[in-house]
C-alpha cells in the first residue's frame, strides 16, 4: 500500500479525493477514494488515454457503455464516468475487500461450502448479464471477481480445513448460499466484454436475415467462454490452483484447447464426486457440450445445503 503522500493527484478529478491504491491494469491505476460532493466512499480507474490508440479508446467507452446498463447486486456498478485530455475516470462502487485472487492465496484453498457462496453470487451476475443483458464478460478469473468487504479470515490456517465454517455466520449473510463471513463478492472489469444479443428482440446482433451461419452460431456460443472461465475459477477455489498450467506458454495452448486437465491427488481426494462433476460439464472443449449458465445454478451441487458446521472438539 502506498503512503498518502505518493499518492497523485489528477487534472479534471478534483472533486475527488485519492485514499488509497486498489490495483493496476494494464493502461490503468484503480484507487479509493472520497468524492467531495457526496462525501461518499468510491473506487476511479484512472485510464491514461494518451498510451491508448483509438480502437482502445473506443473500447474504454464500450466499457463504460455497458456498465451504464447494467445494475445487479453481483456486478460492480458504475457511479459516473468523465474524462480530461489526459484520462478517462470511471467512478466505480468501491470493493473494499480486493481481489478473490489474494483471498485464494491467504486461505489455499475454499471448502465447498465456502467455494459454492463464492461461485454462485458469480454464477447470478453471470446469469444476469447473458440473460437480461445480453453481455457476454470474456474476462471471468479471480483478478476481477472482487469482495465487497475485507473478508473474515481465520488467523491461523490448518493445512486441510482453511476457513473455520463456525464463522461462517458472522458479516454479511446470503441466504442459501452459506459462507455468509466471506460477504458479497462482484464482477469486475468490462474491458473485454461484448454485446451479442440485441436486448429488445433477443436475436444476434446485426441485421438477422442477413448474418452469415459462421456468425449466428458463433454468437450462440459465445457466452459458453464465460461458463469455461467460471470453471476453472470453480476448479481453482477448490484446490487453490488452476486446472491448466504450464511454465511454458506453447505447452499450456496446448493442454487447453485439448481441454486436458486432472483432479490432481492428494489435492482433490476429499472433494465431492458432485463437484468435480460440475466442474467436467463446464472445463468440456465443445462448446455446445458445455453447460450453460441455466445448466450450472441446476446441477445438484449449487443446490446442496451448506454442511452444518463440525462439532466443537
Ligand atoms: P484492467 O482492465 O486494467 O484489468 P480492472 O478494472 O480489472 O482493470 O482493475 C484493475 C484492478 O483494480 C482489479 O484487478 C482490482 O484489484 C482493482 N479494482 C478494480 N475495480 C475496483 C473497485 N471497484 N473497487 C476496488 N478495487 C478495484
Ligand atoms: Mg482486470
Amino acid at each position: 500500500r502506498e503512503l498518502k503522500s505518493q499518492l497523485p493527484s489528477y487534472k479534471g478529478l478534483e472533486n475527488f479525493k485519492i485514499t488509497e491504491k486498489m490495483g493496476d491494469g494494464a493502461f490503468s491505476n484503480v484507487y479509493a477514494a472520497t468524492d467531495l460532493t457526496t462525501n461518499k466512499k468510491v473506487a476511479v480507474k484512472v485510464v491514461r488515454k494518451y498510451e491508448l490508440n483509438s480502437s482502445q479508446r473506443a473500447n474504454i467507452l464500450k466499457e463504460v457503455q455497458i456498465m451504464r446498463g447494467t445494475n445487479h447486486p453481483s456486478v460492480v456498478k458504475l457511479v459516473s464516468f468523465s474524462e480530461s485530455d489526459e484520462h478517462y475516470f470511471l467512478v466505480l462502487e468501491l470493493m473494499e475487500g480486493g481481489e478473490l485472487f489474494h483471498q485464494i492465496v491467504k486461505l489455499t484453498y475454499f471448502s465447498e461450502n465456502l467455494s459454492r457462496h463464492v461461485i454462485l453470487q458469480v454464477a447470478h451476475g453471470i446469469r444476469y448479464l447473458h440473460e437480461e443483458r445480453g453481455v457476454v464478460h470474456r474476462d471471468i478469473k479471480p483478478e476481477n471477481l472482487l469482495f465487497q468487504r475485507i473478508p473474515i479470515i481465520p488467523s491461523k490456517v490448518p493445512v486441510r480445513r482453511p476457513y473455520d465454517e463456525e464463522k461462517e455466520d458472522e458479516g454479511e449473510f446470503v441466504p442459501g448460499v452459506g459462507g455468509g463471513g466471506i460477504g458479497r463478492v462482484k464482477i469486475a472489469d468490462f474491458g473485454l466484454s461484448k454485446v451479442v444479443w440485441n436486448e429488445e428482440t433477443m436475436t444476434p446482433c446485426g441485421t438477422v436475415g442477413y448474418t452469415a451461419p459462421e456468425i449466428v452460431k458463433d454468437e450462440r456460443y459465445s457466452k459458453s467462454v464465460d461458463m469455461w472461465a467460471l470453471g476453472c475459477v470453480l476448479y481453482t477455489l477448490l484446490c487453490g490452483f488452476p486446472p491448466f498450467y504450464d511454465e511454458s506458454i506453447n505447452v499450456l495452448t496446448e493442454k487447453v484447447a485439448r481441454g486436458y486437465y486432472t483432479f490432481l491427488s492428494p489435492w482433490w481426494d476429499d472433494i465431492s464426486p458432485s463437484a468435480k462433476d460440475l466442474i467436467t460439464h463446464l472445463l468440456c472443449v465443445d462448446p455446445a457440450q458445455r453447460y450453460t449458465i441455466d445448466e450450472f445454478l441446476a446441477h445438484p451441487w449449487c443446490n446442496a445445503a451448506p454442511a452444518p458446521p463440525p462439532p466443537p472438539t
